[in-house]
């Protein structure tokens, strides 16, 4: 598979932490990659990093993005827009905030459509409700007359998908795409997007604290921890022989959500704190049970297969 989306070595940091230490990602094109890690590993600021969204106090000190041949961090707000924005298609993790709440659904779908591809109003109207049928929704014209308020999680969820949808892309990221979802419901989710992946022709990064629709979905799996990758591989790989305590602990978890973010994570206790990002030795060692004296010394990003990569001394 040809490369579509590359990060390599991106170190961002804001007035008083560093955030991101030497962050590397690959997506290749039609590939499903999943980024898990608890609140606070860095996860949302690489894909902020991708979007060029970071808040005003933060900056990117080295590194590289490349997305289709484009170099995402030297191009201008213009080629952002045509080689980027249009190519890539982002579900929030919030879909209340990401709808316009006095908008109707079919406005919000259509008009950036039409002002990008100077499309007529039927032909966008047209393509918004084949996506939303494509999504599974049965009431497409009354969801399509409705506004956000109007609607339930998962129906948001399914306008928020479709509205990533309405133009040609590429990549397709999902932030969170199951969490605040009653059981029910994030079953559904989980199944259209095993359908979507399957179907169309586009990557996708998930970015998750769901273990079970990671490994259900993900070809290949990057794991996080206080801004640096502690292990990568494929799904099989990172499930049936997680090389990191990290990577074993959050899968003994399954779902990793915190109601907020001083709250321990039951078999890890204490939670991501924002030091040791810059230095050599392993950020993890505070709370690893299987730390011993050879953890003291520098940590490196070790290769144990062709696919699978590590960040431990054991
Ligand atoms: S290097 Fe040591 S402390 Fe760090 S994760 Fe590996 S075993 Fe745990």
């Amino acid at each position: 598979m040809s490369e579509l989306l590359t990060i390599d070595s991106l170190s961002v940091r804001d007035e008083r932490h560093i955030i991101l230490s030497g962050f590397s990602l690959k997506v290749a094109r039609g590939e499903k990659v999943a980024l898990v890690g608890e609140s606070g590993s860095g996860k949302t600021m690489s894909l902020r990093s991708l979007l060029h969204i970071l808040p005003s106090d933060v900056e990117i000190t080295s590194g590289s993005i490349t997305f289709n041949g484009t170099d995402v961090l030297g191009c201008s707000a213009r080629e952002r827009r045509e080689r980027l924005y249009s190519r890539i298609g982002f579900v929030a993790q919030n879909t209340t905030e990401s709808l316009h709440p006095l908008m109707k659904v079919s406005t919000q779908l259509c008009d950036a459509y039409r002002q990008r591809h100077k499309a007529g109003r039927k032909e966008a109207a047209a393509r918004a409700r084949e996506l939303l049928v494509s999504t599974g929704m049965k009431d497409a014209d009354r969801v399509l007359s409705s506004r956000a308020g109007q609607l339930s999680g998962g129906m948001r969820q399914r306008v928020n998908i479709a509205s990533a949808m309405m133009d040609d892309i590429d990549l397709l990221i999902a932030d969170e795409p199951t969490s605040a979802l009653d059981a029910h419901v994030r079953r559904q989710i989980e199944q259209l997007y095993a359908r979507l992946s399957d179907t169309k022709q586009f990557a996708m990064l998930v970015i998750s604290h769901d273990l079970s629709f990671v490994r259900s979905l993900a070809d290949r799996v990057y794991v996080m921890y206080a801004g640096k990758l502690v292990e990568e591989g494929l799904c099989e790989e990172i499930f049936s022989s997680p090389a990191h305590p990290y990577t074993r602990a959050l899968i003994s978890l399954g779902n990793i959500v915190r109601k907020n973010k001083d709250e321990d994570l039951d078999c890890l206790g204490d939670y991501v704190r924002p030091v040791s990002r810059d230095n050599a030795s392993c950020a993890f060692a505070g709370r690893c049970r299987e730390s011993r004296d050879e953890c003291a010394r520098a940590v490196s990003y070790r290769r144990l297969s062709e696919t699978h990569f590590v960040r431990c001394n054991l």
